[in-house]
């Protein structure tokens, strides 16, 4: 499958510190926003981006893989966070995954950091969030339109901590050719509506330029927290029923040595903007 992606973040005018942290690196994007007093929040952000990005590189991954990743988190946090310190975050993102052949987007959420998709019909909101609005919504005491202001609204009822097992959500979406992901934590949706940030997903091609002018956006309108998005394009994806026998593709490896195409889903996996992920520090 052939992504192509951007990232941006940003302190925002008013917090002190960064501590959203993102991965964008192939086959995992993610966004995780922390929280903790002394700053652990950037610590425990920053944790789990370093725990999923032993993910990276892989061609594609597993349900377990991930989840176990969220193990890891926690594991990291109890050995990294100072005792009678309690730190958290929220993780939201998608990594590649492939069922008999095709190509999947895994899903996963803890928090309310979230993973939007673009595809035909425009932007719906795969990931529901582990907040207080959510469940008085769900439970129908609140409108949307209620929740914009409520006084709970930064409440979140999940997170990866020290103090429990994580309990993340998951959806396994189909990958389809010109699909847009989205993910980003709450300093993004707490500023745009829905609307504005389905305008400019639909405005900017270019990933890394949408995923700027998202940020730039939301600190634009008061940028009262964190804020982070990372943009995935979903390219062409390799067909199914390939047959590789007749004609073999083959694609140049970085060492040079030729590899057959379809056993090079990584290689075929490129950047459009050759960056190292961040880790806001
Ligand atoms: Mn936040």
């Amino acid at each position: 499958m052939h992504t192509s992606w951007g990232s941006a973040t940003d302190r925002g005018p008013v917090r002190r510190v960064n501590e959203d942290a993102l991965l964008a690196h192939p086959p995992v994007f993610l966004v995780a926003d922390g929280m903790g007093g002394h700053a652990a929040g950037a610590v425990a952000s920053g944790v789990a981006v370093e725990e999923f990005r032993a993910l990276t590189g892989k061609a594609s991954v597993t349900p377990d893989e991930v989840h176990a990743v969220f193990g890891r988190i926690v594991a990291a946090l109890r050995r990294r966070v100072p005792a009678g310190q309690s730190a958290g975050t929220t993780v939201a993102g998608v990594a590649v995954a492939t069922l008999e052949g095709d190509a999947y987007w895994l899903v996963f959420n803890i928090g309310d950091s979230r993973v939007y998709r673009v595809g035909p019909d425009g932007m719906e909101q795969v990931s529901v969030d582990h907040s207080v609005v959510q469940e008085l919504m769900d439970t129908g005491l609140l409108t949307p339109e209620g929740a914009a202001d409520h006084p709970d609204r930064f409440v979140i009822t999940r997170a990866v901590g020290t103090d429990a097992a994580p309990e993340p959500d998951y959806w396994l979406i189909p990958a389809l050719p010109g699909d847009r992901i989205l993910v980003c934590s709450d300093g993004l949706t707490n500023e745009l509506a829905d609307p504005v940030i389905e305008r400019v997903l639909g405005a900017l091609d270019d990933p890394q330029e949408a995923a700027q002018d998202l940020v730039d956006r939301a600190v634009a309108a008061g940028g009262h927290d964190n804020v982070t998005v990372v943009v995935v394009d979903v390219g062409s994806a390799v067909p199914a029923d390939l047959d590789t026998t007749a004609h073999p593709p083959v694609r140049t490896t970085p060492g040079g040595a030729p590899a057959p195409w379809v056993d090079d889903l990584d290689g075929a996996t490129l950047p459009r903007h050759d960056r190292t992920p961040e880790v806001p520090s």
